[in-house]
This record gives C-alpha cells, structure tokens and sequence, in this order.
C-alpha cells in the first residue's frame, strides 16, 4: 500500500511556523501581515474559498481585509479598487478570487495588481520570473506540491516527471518547478499522443486535469509517486480528485488522497506569500 501524504498534516505544520514568523513580524514592525481578498458576484463555489482564505489567516494571525463587490461592478470599478489597495501601504497582498464575472477581463485584472502585492503569482512578471528560477512569489498550488514532495523527502532530482495539465496556473508552472529540481519532465496535455505509455514512465506523476478519476492503474507505474491536484464533485456530492484512488494506492509508492492531499497546500502557500510580501515591503523602506 502507498504511503499516504497527507496535506492537512503538513498544511498544520507549515502554518504552525508562519504563525511564529508572523509574531516575529508583529513584534518588529508592531502590525500584522495583511491580505485584502475581492470577491465580485455571488459564486457559491468561490464564496467558500474565500471564506477558507479568511479563516486560515485568522489561524495564523494574518490580517485579510474582505471586499464583496456585486456581481454588475463594473472592470472600472474593479481597477479602481486594485490601484487604492495598490497604493494602501497597510496592505501586502491583493487576490481576487477567479473566476470573475464575464463582463470583465481577467487577463486585465490579474495585469493590474502590484507584483509585488501579487500573492497568487498570477501577474505576468511573476509567472516569467518562474521560469528564470529567480522568483519572488510561486504560484500556490504547484507551490503546494512541492512543499509536500519536500516533507515527504521525495526526491525529484533525476527522477522522470509526467505532468498531467498544462494550465497557466498549475500544470506549466508545476512543470518549471519540477525541472528547476533537477527533474526530467514531460507535460502532456488534450492531445497528447499514447498518453498511457507516458504517464507509465513517470516516477511523480502530477495530475492536474479536473476529469474524475480520469488516471487508472494501468496508467501508472508501480512504484510511482502520484499527485493529485484535481477536485471533482461526483453526482452524491462528494469529492474526487482525477486519479483513481483506490486502485492506484495498491501499487503506488506514494499518493495524496482528495481531499485532504493538495487542497490545504494551496492556501498555506497564500499565507507564506502574503508572509513574504509584507517582509519584502518593510524591509525595503
Ligand atoms: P484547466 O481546465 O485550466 O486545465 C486542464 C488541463 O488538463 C488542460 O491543459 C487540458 O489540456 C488537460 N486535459 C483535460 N482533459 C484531458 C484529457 N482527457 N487528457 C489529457 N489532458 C487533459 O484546469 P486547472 O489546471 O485550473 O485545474 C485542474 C484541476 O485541478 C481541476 O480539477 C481544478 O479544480 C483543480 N485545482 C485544484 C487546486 C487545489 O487547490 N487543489 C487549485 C487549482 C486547480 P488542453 O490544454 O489540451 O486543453
């Protein structure tokens, strides 16, 4: 049976640590870290994440600063908040949760938050910055992983790594990671060719394509370690990740359960960055 990473046990650890760092910060600069977070519209979906990022700052001590804006703001508007938290020196990070409505345009959105306020790494300067290796911020989830890999020991350098996905925001970056740890990797995506003899060759294989247990047994080596970011919910409404757990973990070395594997990496990492960016901000005065 695969050894089980669990990402809540290392999420709790992690944030045990930020909530040190963030009372060395309080104590030097005499105010906490603080994360403004704007919602705009009424998704149910996105409504719980943010409430989720609320919660985990309280945990650690990070001020978040909440702003539900109705679901007719206008891109305008929306700017126009970007540029004055941009400017509020009291704030170091800003994350608008995706996805927004469809009047307004992501891509404008995302371009318009301060790179350095950037906590979700989503700004074109800091994805490119990943790929350089030179970075200030990582994207959360892929970040995630890494940060699971690194307290499980698994070692990446050498090692072949198929990643399954090649989203912006987590298949290509989790891709650039992996490499910058020395591993071999391979992207494969809709169409790859043969997709089963590659995943087959992966020693970590990360899965990140949001179709229910879209990855069987007979795609993975025994052996293998297996990451699965995927969350799907199944008609009865429970959660599923994109690999077939129950097969997959006979033969697998290694493999985290959905949920309950990535899901908590990805805020932990959000409170790591906003950590970072209130250090940069201050230090550079
Ligand atoms: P996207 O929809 O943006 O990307 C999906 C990727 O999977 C695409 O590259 C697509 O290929 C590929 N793909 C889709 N179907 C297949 C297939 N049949 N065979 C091979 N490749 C396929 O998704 P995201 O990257 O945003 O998210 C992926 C999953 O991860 C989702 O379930 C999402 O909910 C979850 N997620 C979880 C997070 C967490 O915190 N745990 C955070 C972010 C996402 P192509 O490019 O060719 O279309």
């Amino acid at each position: 049976m695969a050894e089980l990473i669990d990402g809540k046990h290392v999420s709790t650890v992690l944030k045990e640590r930020i909530a040190e760092n963030v009372a060395l910060f309080k104590e030097k600069y005499n105010k906490a870290p603080a994360l403004a977070v704007i919602k705009v519209g009424n998704d149910p979906a996105s409504a719980v994440y943010v409430r989720n990022k609320h919660k985990a700052c309280a945990v650690v001590g990070i001020t978040s600063y909440e702003y539900n804006l109705p679901e007719e703001t206008s891109e305008e508007e929306l700017l126009a908040k970007i540029d004055e938290l941009n400017n509020n020196a009291e704030v170091n990070g800003i994350l608008v949760q995706l996805p927004l409505p469809s009047h307004i345009c992501e891509d404008r959105i995302i371009n318009a938050i301060s790179p350095e306020k950037d906590v979700d790494a989503f700004h074109p300067i800091n994805t490119g910055k990943i790929f350089s290796g030179k970075y200030d911020f990582l994207p959360c989830t892929p970040a995630g992983v890494m940060e699971l890999l690194k307290f499980y020991n698994i070692d990446i350098c050498g090692k072949e790594c198929v990643v399954l996905g090649r989203s912006n925001i987590v298949g290509k970056p989790m891709a650039h990671l992996l490499l910058g740890a020395n591993g071999t990797v391979t992207v494969c995506h809709s169409r790859t060719a043969n997709l089963k003899e590659v995943t087959r060759r992966a020693d970590i294989l990360v899965v990140a394509i949001g179709r229910a247990k879209f990855v069987t047994a007979d795609m993975v080596k025994p052996g293998a370690v297996v990451i699965d970011v995927g969350i799907n919910r199944l008609d009865d409404g429970k959660l599923c990740g994109d690999v077939d757990f129950d097969e997959i973990e006979k033969t697998a070395s290694a493999i985290t359960p959905v949920p309950g594997g990535v899901g908590p990496m990805t805020i932990t990492v959000l409170l790591q960055n906003t950590m970072r960016a209130a250090i940069r901000q201050n230090e550079e005065k």
